[in-house]
């Protein structure tokens, strides 16, 4: 009978050839999922026989892994913000530097009170949840042009216990007739599809073939959203509110001065852990 080290060792080989990168952890994430182990606990059971179900599901596994899907929609969860979150593919799969966005919001409503928070573009609601689950008595409304993805989303508020605290809207923000029945906030965080029209065909192709297109090009010049959520602000973004927003490689500069054409201040750009301009922030000004 093949025991668990035998498998690894097997999946690695048959990942590898395929051109999976990390081809052993993933190899050892998929058996430990299907095993109902934690992934180090396979270490203590090397010798375990793999029953006949376990190898006919770990085989499937490995099969859609070695076609490019991404592991996080094969495990059918993904950690964020050290929250897990459901997935699957309708929705992005939630990044780490994605977390960044909750660091800087939680830092700056450290000091000035938040009553009502927007998340547009909430695709699993990591950002949505995360933030309700961060911040004390924060009410939040969280936008998604896609059902598919809310109805996700749902299920994730459902598991974290912040359905009093966030509100799912269906709805596209180009669409003058959502906008005016959005009230208004005191922080707007997006973390918009930001990729343009001609980057999109150079994506991984893990990404390209399997995540929601719609999550990630903006079929333009990959500053629709960010124009249009600084366009809408004046009616939903109160005096003093603040916009978040994850921006893409070499987009801060872009995106800074339509923030400055529409009386803007406080503009502040972050880092993330590769040293790339990830989040910009900035206040809807007074004067
Ligand atoms: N809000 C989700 C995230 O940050 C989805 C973003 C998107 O679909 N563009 O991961």
């Amino acid at each position: 009978m093949l025991t668990v080290l035998e498998a690894i060792n097997l999946s690695t080989e048959y990942l590898r050839n395929k051109g999976i990168e990390s081809p052993r952890l993933n190899a050892e994430l998929l058996l430990a999922e299907i095993l109902g182990l934690k992934r180090l606990e396979l270490y203590l059971a090397f010798d375990r026989p793999i029953q006949e179900n376990e190898k006919l599901s770990y085989r499937q596994s490995l099969q859609r892994r070695g076609k490019f899907e991404p592991l996080q929609y094969i495990l059918g969860h993904e950690e964020f913000y050290g929250l897990e979150f459901i997935v699957n593919q309708n929705v992005l799969i939630p990044r780490p530097e994605t977390e960044l966005i909750i660091d800087h919001i939680k830092s700056y409503f450290s000091k000035q009170k938040i009553e009502k928070v927007l998340d547009i573009g909430t695709g699993s609601g990591n950002i949505a949840i995360t933030l309700a689950k961060e911040i004390d008595k924060v009410q939040i409304e969280a936008i998604d042009i896609s059902a598919q993805a809310l109805s996700i989303a749902a299920e994730n508020s459902r598991n974290h216990n912040t359905e009093s605290r966030v509100r799912f809207l269906l709805g596209d923000i180009f669409s003058e007739e959502i906008v005016e029945s959005l009230s208004k906030y005191d922080c707007i965080v997006s973390n918009p599809p930001y990729i343009s029209l001609s980057d999109y065909p150079d994506l991984q192709i893990e990404v390209k073939q399997f995540e929601p297109e719609i999550a990630l090009n903006d079929k333009s010049d990959g500053y629709k959203f960010y124009r249009r959520i600084i366009e809408i602000s004046n009616r939903i973004l109160n005096l003093n509110g603040t916009i978040f927003f994850e921006i893409g490689y070499s987009q801060s500069e872009t995106i800074a001065e339509i923030f400055n054409s529409h009386g803007f201040c406080d503009i502040k750009v972050f880092k993330d852990h590769s040293n790339i301009e990830r989040v910009i922030q900035a206040v809807r000004c007074t004067h």
